[in-house]
């Protein structure tokens, strides 16, 4: 532009000076041959070469004057969008309003980019923000996004470099493939997997094509489901115990009521052994019924109302009471340790329960002449320390750690004689870690037990 601009002066310059050349030659020329000259002819031609000459200069600086504002216009269409110029509104009327039509094309320019740049920042801190992981590919699986779920998931460095392939990021076939469909068909697709490159959680992944039509690329959305997934086998895996666990007990009823219908209901010698087996299963199953439905309460999360202040000394005294009966048939020894002047925030029933099933299992995992003791001391920190001390059998340290497991028992035959659910202890955990304590269990096999109960004071 600058170089036509300069060509075009040169050129004006050029054809001015050819024409004072022109014009000097004609004004000399009636001197030079005087008798050829027609003088009226002379100041003829010498008129219109002026007329040219001034012409030429009137559209020399009329160009000058466009090309100045037109380079004035050029530099304000050149500047960056965010720069703050001046924009020019001298010059002829023509660029004059060139230049505010500009001037109104750039306004809506930046608002539109503007909105845009709104538009960006939100959808990014919505995809930062989401949990579930986001990844973008384009139609030769090269990963053009990712946001910090996904990343974080597959302990992968952001930002990304620029066209990594989906498998040089994730190495799971599973994601490939279900990219590969969406891409194929055009249409969105679902899916459930188990990705070992993401610690060998579990997702629901929900992909879909990019672009109206032809698919430009494809995203998709990784919902974490590995909880949902754990639950739905702890719940599967406890219907099957609650199931196994009934079946015993009433095959056994059914069992020895048939015996005692097939005749051995006139066999004096053993009718009576049959008839209290099928009371000891009955009451097995009524253990686990009420045990089932302790638990059931407790895993609705509700408390029956408000938690109450409880006194520690009274629940435990009453739950002494309790197994005070089974404790003397057996001819364990029941001990009262120190006992601080405790209370904790609570239920009393559930808490009352927590310390029978404990005190239970002291009494019934003993020996004659055994002893359990209990204690309950203030705690650093505002806390209260319950123990419930026995000299029994103890635990074998391989099942100290599974012994809050819903229906798990150490020697199955012995807990099933003694009316044994597997469920004493997880109701146990459950109620104390409800209000906001914990319970831990120490054993010496053949030495005894001591679980020890944590709650804050109240
Ligand atoms: P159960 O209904 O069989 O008592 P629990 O959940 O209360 O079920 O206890 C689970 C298992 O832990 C018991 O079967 C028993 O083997 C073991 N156990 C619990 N308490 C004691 C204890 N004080 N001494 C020895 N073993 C215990």
């Amino acid at each position: 532009m600058t170089t036509i601009t300069a060509r075009r002066i040169a050129a004006a310059w050029l054809s001015l000076l050819l024409v004072c050349l022109a014009l000097g030659s004609l004004w000399l020329w009636p001197d030079l041959i005087p008798e050829r000259a027609n003088p009226a002819l002379f100041k003829l031609a010498l008129l219109l070469a002026m007329m040219g000459a001034t012409g030429l200069s009137a559209i020399y600086l009329l160009f000058r004057t466009w090309s100045i504002h037109a380079g004035k216009l050029r530099r304000f269409a050149d500047s960056p969008l965010e720069a703050e110029i001046d924009f020019p509104n001298d010059g002829p009327q023509e660029l004059r309003e060139l230049s505010l039509a500009m001037k109104g094309r750039a306004e809506r320019v930046r608002q539109v980019i503007g909105r845009a740049n709104l538009e960006e920042s939100r959808l990014e801190t919505i995809l930062a923000a989401m949990t579930e992981g986001v990844l973008a590919v384009d139609p030769a699986l090269r990963v053009v996004f990712c946001n910090d779920a996904f990343a974080r998931a597959f302990n992968i460095r952001t930002p990304l470099g620029d066209s990594r392939s989906l498998f040089e990021i994730v190495r799971e076939p599973a994601l490939r493939d279900i990219l590969d469909r969406v891409l194929q068909k055009g249409a969105a697709e679902r899916d459930r997997f188990q990705l070992p490159a993401a610690g060998g959680r579990w997702f629901e992944a929900h992909a879909l094509p990019l672009g109206n039509g032809r698919a430009t690329g494809a995203v998709v959305v990784l919902h974490d489901i590995t909880d949902l997934q754990r639950q739905e086998q702890v719940r599967k895996d406890f219907v099957a115990d609650v199931s196994h666990e009934l079946r015993t007990p009433l095959a056994a009823i059914r069992g020895y009521t048939e015996t005692l219908l097939d005749g051995a209901l006139e066999d004096t010698n053993n009718n009576r052994k049959f008839i209290e087996i099928i009371l000891a299963h009955t009451i097995r199953l009524n253990n686990i019924a009420s045990d089932l439905l302790i638990l059931s309460d407790l895993d609705s999360g509700a408390g029956p109302g408000a938690p109450e202040r409880v006194s520690l000394r009274e629940v435990i005294a009453s739950a002494l009471h309790t197994v005070q009966s089974e404790a003397a048939l057996r001819n364990v020894q029941l001990k009262q340790g120190e006992m601080d002047q405790c209370s904790v925030a609570g239920y009393r029933f559930r808490l009352e329960q927590a310390l029978v099933n404990l005190l239970d299992n002291a009494v019934k995992f003993n020996r004659p002449g055994g002893e359990v003791s209990v204690e309950c001391l203030h705690a650093e920190n505002g806390w209260v320390r319950v123990t419930v001390r026995d000299t029994g059998i103890g635990i074998a340290s391989e099942d100290l750690k599974r012994v809050f497991e819903r229906f798990y028992r150490v020697d199955k035959a012995r807990s099933r004689p003694t009316g044994g659910t597997g469920l004493g202890l997880p109701i146990v955990k459950e109620i104390i870690e409800r209000m906001g304590g914990s319970v831990q269990v120490e054993s010496q096999l053949g030495q005894g037990s001591t679980f020890t109960i944590m709650l804050k004071a109240n």
